[in-house]
This record gives structure tokens, C-alpha cells and sequence, in this order.
């Protein structure tokens, strides 16, 4: 697993319509395999991929890294069960926003009320880029998918 993005493979993401998020999207490119992970703030609300759910564990931990990054801080992966006991992943920085969630949300809960992956400890690497790739570097990374 690559340290920086918690990924072993290193072109997975983007995972819908990768030219349209390549080409239109912010990214955040691991210093250290490479892969790009979508980091843009959608116009409206300002939410990024990483505030949604994730319907696993292995995708949540494909945008952790972008949560890491923005929040400066180990954010957390969150096991969320709804009322018909249909399991989902969110990333939230620590337990007070996972409580917010939950308060404004009565329809979930957190059995664990603890994440189920975390880096643990926030670390900044050499390398890293957040940008939009050019055009040469799109048609490279598409290629080595
Ligand atoms: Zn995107
Ligand atoms: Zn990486």
C-alpha cells in the first residue's frame, strides 16, 4: 500500500468518467506513486468527493488522502448503518463531526463510534502536486491505465 494515498494501485482512480474529472478537476497528485485523486470543490456547495458516502471501505480509502490533506489533519473512515442495516463509508475528520452527522441524521448510526482506518498521524510528503494536469500528462496517465 502506497504510505501517502493508502493505495496499491496507483492508476485505480479516477473512478467514473476519469477523462472528464482529469481534464476538469483539481487533483492531488501523490508524490510518492503518482496516482491522481480528485481534490475540486464542486461550484455549489463546495463539497468535495471525499464529504460523500462511500459504498465501501476500499473506495473510502481511495479519497482519504484528499480528506487528509485539506483538514491538515488523520482523518477518519466512519462504518454508518441506516435503518434498513445497509452499510456505508464517510470520512470525517474526527468524532465530533461524525456526532453532528449522526444528530443531524436520525436515521443512521455508528455501532463502532470509532473509525475503521485512519493513517492515524497527519504526515506531509516532498513530492505531492494539487493541480490540474495538462494535457501530455492526461493522455500519459490514461495510457497506463
Ligand atoms: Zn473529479
Ligand atoms: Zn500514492
Amino acid at each position: 500500500m502506497c504510505e501517502e494515498c493508502y493505495s496499491n494501485e496507483n492508476k485505480i482512480t479516477p473512478l467514473l468518467n476519469p477523462l472528464d474529472c482529469l481534464e476538469n478537476h483539481t487533483q492531488y497528485i501523490c508524490g510518492t506513486c503518482g496516482r491522481c485523486i480528485c481534490i475540486e470543490h464542486d461550484p455549489n456547495r463546495g463539497l468535495q468527493r471525499w464529504n460523500f458516502p462511500f459504498k465501501s471501505l476500499e473506495i473510502a480509502k481511495l479519497y482519504l488522502r484528499t480528506a487528509d490533506y485539506t483538514t491538515k489533519s488523520a482523518c477518519g473512515i466512519y462504518e454508518i448503518e441506516n435503518n434498513k442495516g445497509r452499510l456505508s463509508y464517510k470520512i470525517f475528520p474526527g468524532n465530533d463531526e461524525l456526532n453532528l452527522f449522526l444528530k443531524k441524521n436520525k436515521d443512521k448510526k455508528c455501532r463502532q463510534m470509532m473509525p475503521v482506518f485512519s493513517a492515524g498521524k497527519y504526515k506531509e510528503y516532498p513530492h505531492t502536486e494539487v493541480r490540474k494536469l495538462t494535457p501530455d500528462e492526461i493522455k500519459q496517465y490514461m495510457s497506463e491505465r
